[in-house]
């Protein structure tokens, strides 16, 4: 070689490499040469460096993409505009919506409006800029509203300008449910103990003020009266009783023959008030040479009760209500019919929580705890039987427990 020039390739003052030059024909490198080389080196020197802190924010990048879009909570990114950019895995959880159906949208087209309005943590953080702490709403899923605690905040770039709003979701509808279950506990047992307990002292004290002179009828009436709503109040405290020792695990199954065709007319006496009060009319369709179950009549019992009591009650008045037993080689087969007001399909999936009671029922005053189907179904799972149940609203219900024999 005849000549060579060697200078060091350096970034914020650190030796990064050697830009290496030769030539092996006639002549020499003069001082431009080496300028030249330098200011090439230099050059090459902010390329490299280019290079590698690209590939550094790209990984960057990637990494804060994967923990965005892997993380439980909703994290929605939008522009300044609210048109959607980002939808993670966590809100489509919540949401029940794809990121690809989404993005580019508005937010508010695609939650409802309530995520923006002035006083939710969006509209304050667009309306201020500052930071706010997070707050309830309540958002438009795809499969109806959820309750979400939101938290939101203004994204700026290196210059303090604003880009966009990163809006965080976490689905609190489970929680909200709960509360609002504990409050409905609270006020369903007293008004249902109050009820019962005012009319017992009303018509006590008008049997002590001896209203009733020497009517003996009027006096049957008055104690029956008084009779039936002890009855009404017992039952209230023994479901209250039952579940909490269900709960505990302390209900023993205790097993003997059980003659379902008895034990059905044994509960059709206990309900024969309810359906005269509804002028409800109960058909039995009970095959001849039924088996026996072998299974705890006092649960069995409540089943029946329980369905029959709801079937009645949730009739119209005048309406009919079959009961059917029908025995398959390994299961009995009990269906209570009726062709009542029926259920919404939302709110089939929520039958068996406890105190859970469909709007339409109490809003039509109909009296009860929403315990009754949670007692019935811990008693089927207890007996390793299901319980199913199809309804349409206004056209009527039917419960279906498949009980094995043994
Ligand atoms: P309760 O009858 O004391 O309210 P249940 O647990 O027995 O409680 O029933 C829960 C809810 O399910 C009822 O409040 C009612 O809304 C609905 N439901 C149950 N059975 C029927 C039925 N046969 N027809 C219509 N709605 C029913």
């Amino acid at each position: 070689m005849a000549a060579f020039i060697g200078v060091p390739l350096v970034v914020h003052e650190q030796p990064r490499g050697i830009l290496a030059m030769g030539r092996t024909g006639p002549g020499h490198y003069g001082e431009d040469d080496l300028q030249n080389a330098l200011a090439f080196a230099n050059q090459a020197a902010i390329a490299i460096e280019n290079g590698r802190l690209y590939k550094e924010t790209i990984a960057e990048k990637r990494k804060t993409e994967t923990i965005l879009k892997e993380s439980f909570s909703g994290i929605v990114v939008t522009d300044v505009d609210l048109r959607i950019v980002s939808f993670n895995s966590g809100a489509e959880a919540i949401t029940g919506f794809r990121a690809e159906e989404v993005v580019g949208k508005r937010l508010t087209e695609v939650l409802g409006a309530e995520i923006a309005a002035p006083e939710s943590a969006l509209g304050r953080v667009m309306a201020t800029g500052q930071r706010m702490p997070p707050q309830e709403t309540v958002i438009q899923g795809a499969a109806g509203l959820r309750d979400i605690l939101q938290g939101t905040v203004a994204l700026h770039d290196a210059n303090h300008n604003l880009f966009g709003y990163l809006v965080s979701l976490a689905d609190i509808t489970r929680l909200k449910e709960v509360d609002r279950l504990k409050t409905d506990i609270v006020a369903n047992v007293s008004h249902e103990l109050r009820t019962p307990l005012a009319s017992i002292k009303a018509y006590t004290e008008l049997l002590m003020d001896g209203l009733e002179g020497e009517d003996r009828g009027l006096r049957d009436q008055f104690l029956r009266t008084i009779d039936q709503e002890t009855d009404h109040l017992s039952q209230l405290i023994s479901d209250l009783l039952d579940l909490s020792r269900l709960e505990a695990g302390r209900f023993e199954v205790r097993k003997g023959a059980v003659d379902m065709g008895e034990l059905l007319l044994a509960v059709l006496r206990l309900l024969e008030g309810a359906r005269r009060s509804q002028e409800v009319l109960i058909h039995t369709e009970v095959p001849d040479g039924l088996a026996n179950l072998m299974a705890d009549r006092e649960m069995i019992m409540m089943i029946l009760r329980n369905l029959l009591s709801n079937a009645i009650k949730f009739s119209h008045r005048g309406g009919e209500v079959l009961v059917s037993l029908q025995q398959s080689p390994e299961r009995l087969v009990l269906r209570v019919v009726d062709h009542g007001i029926g259920i919404p399909a939302e709110a089939l999936p929520h039958l068996f929580q406890k105190f859970y009671r469909v709007r339409s029922a109490t809003e039509s005053g109909i009296e009860g705890t929403g315990l009754g189907l949670v007692l019935t179904k811990q008693a089927v799972d207890a007996h390793n039987g299901s319980i199913d149940v199809e309804s349409e609203p206004e056209k009527g219900t039917t419960f279906t427990v498949r009980l094995p024999w043994a």
